[in-house]
Formats: C-alpha cells, structure tokens, sequence
C-alpha cells in the first residue's frame, strides 16, 4: 500500500498497457470506461472470430495450451481465463492478475500478446519484436 500526495491509501499499480488485448492497468474512471469499452469491443470481435468473419491465429492452440500451465490461469464457470475474469476485478495490472481475458478468445486474436515473458516478468515489445510467453512458444 501506498500513501499519496493528498494522504489517500491504495494499492501500487503500475502504468502498463496493453498493446495488444484490450484490457489495462486501470487507476482512474476514464481508465475504467475505456477499459470497459475495449472489453465490450474485443467480446464482440471474438464472437465474429468464432463466425468466421475474423481471422484466428493460426497457432493459437499453442498459445492456449501454454495458458493452461501458466499460473495466472483461472477457471471461471467451466471457462479458462487470464487471471480472474475482467468484471470481477476491473483495477488490475496485468503482469500481476492477469488481463481478465477467455483464454482461447484471446489466444485467437491474432493482436494479442501475452503479458509475461518465459521468467514470468513483464514481456517486452519494445524495439520491434516481443518477448512474450506466446511469441516464445
Ligand atoms: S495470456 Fe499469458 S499470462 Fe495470461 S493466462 Fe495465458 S500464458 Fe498466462
Ligand atoms: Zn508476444
């Protein structure tokens, strides 16, 4: 816990977002609308994924399967998520709770990422490529 300028008490959340799954580190109401936002519009596109309409990652079993040895992993009502589902925690960083995400909606989204590396630290896709535990695999 941290104590701030004006004397309020938090939790520690680091400013990270992420570059490829809609969901965020979450600090303040316009973080929560957007995030909440994002999260309605990738729902929405991982229901035309699962139509055909949108194109799936062609290796995103690989991707999933290594969420399901991954321990941010929660099973949610029969599903498998990153880290708790997205509602149920909405101020998050995702290196420590995970993104909230289904995982194989996620892992079919050829935009995203997962937000650690093989060490379990934060992925990196700076400089041009990405160190994530996805793009590793
Ligand atoms: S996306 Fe990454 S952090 Fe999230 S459950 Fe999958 S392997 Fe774990
Ligand atoms: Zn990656």
């Amino acid at each position: 816990m941290i104590t701030n300028a004006g004397g309020a008490v938090g939790p520690i959340i680091r400013l990270m977002t992420c570059s490829s799954c809609g969901s965020a580190t979450l600090g303040s109401r316009p973080g929560v609308f957007a995030a909440l936002s994002r999260a309605a519009a990738k729902s929405a596109a991982a229901r035309l994924r699962s139509l055909g309409v949108l194109r799936e990652k062609s290796d995103w079993p690989a991707r999933a399967a290594a969420c399901e040895r991954c321990p941010l992993r929660v099973i949610s009502r029969g599903l498998s998520y990153c880290g708790s589902p997205f509602l149920e925690n909405v101020r998050r960083d995702p290196v420590m709770h995970g993104f909230g995400c289904p995982t194989i909606a996620k892992a079919k989204d050829p935009r995203e990422h997962c937000p650690l590396n093989a060490r379990h630290q934060p992925a990196d896709a700076s400089g041009g490529g990405c160190n994530c535990k996805w793009c590793a695999v």
